[in-house]
This record gives structure tokens, C-alpha cells and sequence, in this order.
């Protein structure tokens, strides 16, 4: 049985929210001595540069409190995040860490020094490039924000891992696995990696940030902030996940890296032997809380969508919104496909090229402008 903690907490100030992580790491059973003198790497959900309030971000109190935790007991923590398309000093900057980090004097890690996991247990991939500072720390902190995906359907603790690959090698990540089973696979092999791939193997442990999550489109700014009050704690990363989306009322049918993972056995094979300690996941339930659009698409139409042109009949397609889009083009500079192009004289947005366009989601997930919309297929949009 793996334990879960799940405690109510509503939001952010500081002490209050690291004496919840307090009881959640006591209610796993996790010893806090074993920061004594360790290095720790710190992973927040840093995907872009947005504000605190957008809840596209792991909150900034959020990750002070954990950090702060890891300091009062011995511990010596390293940030290591790479956002998708901005650089990682305007992500700090915007999201709030900048001064968190100054104040703590917690140092960043260098993303051009990398290293080798190899899982060759892998289905999509039996190695990965990411973060050095993965390697040269004793302990893994995983600070995920609990939100719906595009792509994915949920991102959480498992997913929040993709954050150790730097760079735009995430985005040709997307480009070689562009439909959502095989995506997730790769997601699972690198999470794989993470629990074989060390040697000696690391110590991870997982704190949710569902006080304020993030439900529709996902994980960028077209999703919108939904409360669910919730600090998840526990040291693995399928049974945190589980309980989030059972608080959520998600499909859990669609959440392909728990049902892969259950399959493949990541540290367990159902939500049956997962251990909630704190609150029940019924006293937490949120209602309504709303999942994104395009995993339904696949909900009504179980055949593979192996054609291009069937594909463009079926799926929903980004298109940028004149009148919103700055033209700043984060768009083009993460598009795994190079489908988008700069604008022509007079135009207002980007070009599109829907033939090019493999629907990874990226484009929608960075722009800082909410100026990406998700036009229905042809056919999805007769279906509905
Ligand atoms: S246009 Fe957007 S959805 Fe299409 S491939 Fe590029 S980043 Fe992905
Ligand atoms: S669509 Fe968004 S990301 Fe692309 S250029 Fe416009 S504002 Fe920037």
C-alpha cells in the first residue's frame, strides 16, 4: 500500500502552507532527517513565464515552503527547471521565484550541462538527455501543480518530470511522438528512468500543488484557475496522481499515464493500493471541475487517426485570434513541426499551416496571450 497524504489547505501564505507540508511528509511516513546534509533538487512546474495567479506555475509560497523545509532540516537545495519556449530567468522573474531564490540563496541549475539516463526497459525510448544536476543530487523534491492538458489530459507529478529534459528538446520530443498514447508512453519511460536509471537510485518525493489547479484548457494560459484546495503528498508519483484526479473527478480512463503505468506496474498497478491519510478523497471532491476539449475527441472515436487528412477531419486544430496575438511569436520558436510563420505585411497573426501542423498543443501552451483558440474538425464538430 502506498501512503497518499491529502490535506485541505486554502491559499498561500506562508507559515501556514509549510506546516501542511509538515503533516503530509509526517503523514507518508517521510523522514525529514534524511535532508540532513543532502542535495536536493527542487522541481516546480515552471512552464513558462506567467504570473503566480494564472496557476500555470507551481505557486512561488509553494515552492519557499518546501524549500524552507529542506534548509531548516540540514538540506542543500538546487532549482532545476527548464520552461518550454522562455528562458528560464524570465520564468523566475515572472512566476515570483526570482526573489524567493535571492532570499534563500538557492542556486539555479546550469541547463547546458547534461547528462545520460538510460532506461532500457523503455517502450519509446531507452535513454534521455536531462539536467546534470538530476545526477549530482542525493534527493528529488517533485513540486507539480495539478492541471488539465491538452494533449495529455492531466499534468501532475508524473508528467511535471518532462521539465528535467531541457530545452527545445522537449518540443522534438513532441514532434516524435505527436499522438497522445505514444506521448504519454515516452512520459512513462522517462518516469521509468527516474526510479531504475540512477545508481545509486534516488530518493523522490512528491507535493502536489492543488490548492489552486487548473481545469478546461490546459496547462497554459487558456486554462483557466479552479480551487481545489488540496496539498498531495507521497513518494509515489502514480498513487499522487491518482488521488489528485479522484479529487478532480477527471476520467481516469483518460489520464493514459496512470492506466499505462498501472499496466506496466510504476509502483502500483491500481488505485486499490493506494493508502489516503488526512482527508477522504470524498470530503475533498470538487464538482465540475472541467477537463479539456480535446481528449473527448478521442472519447467518441476509438480508431487510429493514422492519416493526415483524417486526422485534420477529427481533431481540433490551434488557430491565433487577431486582436489578442502581440506577434511575439513564442508560437513558431516552440512549434515541433515548424508549421507556424511569421505574419506578412498586414497580417496580425502568425501563418498557420494546418497541413504541417502535427496538434501537439504546444503553440497553445506558451502563448502568454491566450491568443491560441481550438477549431473543431469538420467531422468532430458534425459528431458534437
Ligand atoms: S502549430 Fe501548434 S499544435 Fe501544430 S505542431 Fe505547431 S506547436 Fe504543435
Ligand atoms: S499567437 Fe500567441 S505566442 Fe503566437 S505570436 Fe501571437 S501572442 Fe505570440
Amino acid at each position: 500500500m502506498k501512503r497518499v497524504a491529502l490535506l485541505r489547505h486554502r491559499g498561500y501564505e506562508l507559515p501556514a502552507l509549510k506546516e501542511t507540508m509538515l503533516r503530509g511528509l509526517d503523514g507518508i511516513g517521510f523522514s525529514l532527517t534524511s535532508f540532513r546534509g543532502a542535495r536536493v533538487v527542487l522541481k516546480p512546474n515552471l512552464l513558462s513565464a506567467s504570473l503566480p495567479q494564472s496557476a500555470v506555475v507551481t505557486h512561488p509560497h509553494f515552492f519557499r515552503a518546501a524549500a524552507e523545509i529542506v534548509i531548516d532540516h540540514g538540506g542543500r537545495p538546487v532549482l532545476a527547471e527548464s520552461p518550454a519556449v522562455s528562458s528560464l530567468g524570465n520564468a523566475l522573474k515572472t512566476a515570483g521565484y526570482a526573489p524567493v531564490i535571492k532570499d534563500l540563496g538557492i542556486p539555479v541549475a546550469d541547463l547546458s550541462k547534461i547528462g545520460k539516463l538510460s532506461y532500457p526497459a523503455g517502450r519509446r525510448m531507452k535513454s534521455f538527455e536531462i539536467t546534470r544536476a538530476f545526477f549530482d543530487a542525493d534527493m528529488i523534491v517533485n513540486l507539480p501543480k495539478f492541471k488539465t492538458h491538452g494533449l495529455t489530459y492531466i499534468t501532475a507529478a508524473v508528467k511535471n518530470l518532462f521539465g528535467a529534459v531541457p530545452g527545445l528538446r522537449k518540443s522534438q520530443m513532441h514532434l516524435k511522438f505527436p499522438e497522445k498514447d505514444d506521448f504519454c508512453s515516452f512520459i512513462l519511460d522517462l518516469y521509468g528512468a527516474f526510479l531504475n536509471g540512477f545508481d545509486p537510485s534516488k530518493t523522490m518525493v512528491h507535493i502536489m500543488d492543488a490548492i489552486i489547479a487548473m481545469e478546461g484548457e490546459g496547462p497554459g494560459t487558456t486554462g483557466r484557475p479552479r480551487a481545489m484546495n488540496a496539498v498531495i503528498a507521497g513518494l509515489d508519483a502514480l498513487a499522487v496522481d491518482w488521488v489528485a484526479v479522484q479529487v478532480s473527478g477527471l476520467d481516469i480512463r483518460l489520464c493514459t499515464t496512470l492506466t499505462e503505468g498501472f499496466q506496466r506496474g510504476f509502483g502500483i498497478t491500481s488505485g486499490e493500493e493506494v493508502g489516503v491519510v488526512g482527508e477522504t478523497i470524498e470530503e475533498m471532491r470538487v464538482h465540475d471541475f472541467r477537463e479539456p476539449q480535446k481528449p473527448g475527441a478521442t472519447r467518441f472515436l476509438r480508431v487510429p487517426l493514422i492519416h493526415r487528412a483524417m486526422k485534420n477531419l477529427f481533431t481540433d486544430r490551434p488557430v491565433p485570434v487577431a486582436g489578442r496575438c502581440t506577434l511575439c511569436y513564442q508560437c513558431m520558436q516552440i512549434c515541433p513541426a515548424h508549421a507556424i510563420g511569421r505574419a506578412e505585411a498586414g497580417e496580425r497573426t502568425p501563418r498557420f499551416d494546418k497541413s504541417a501542423c502535427i496538434r501537439c498543443l504546444c503553440c497553445l501552451e506558451v502563448c502568454p496571450e491566450e491568443a491560441i483558440s481550438l477549431n473543431k474538425g469538420p467531422l468532430r464538430w458534425m459528431m458534437q
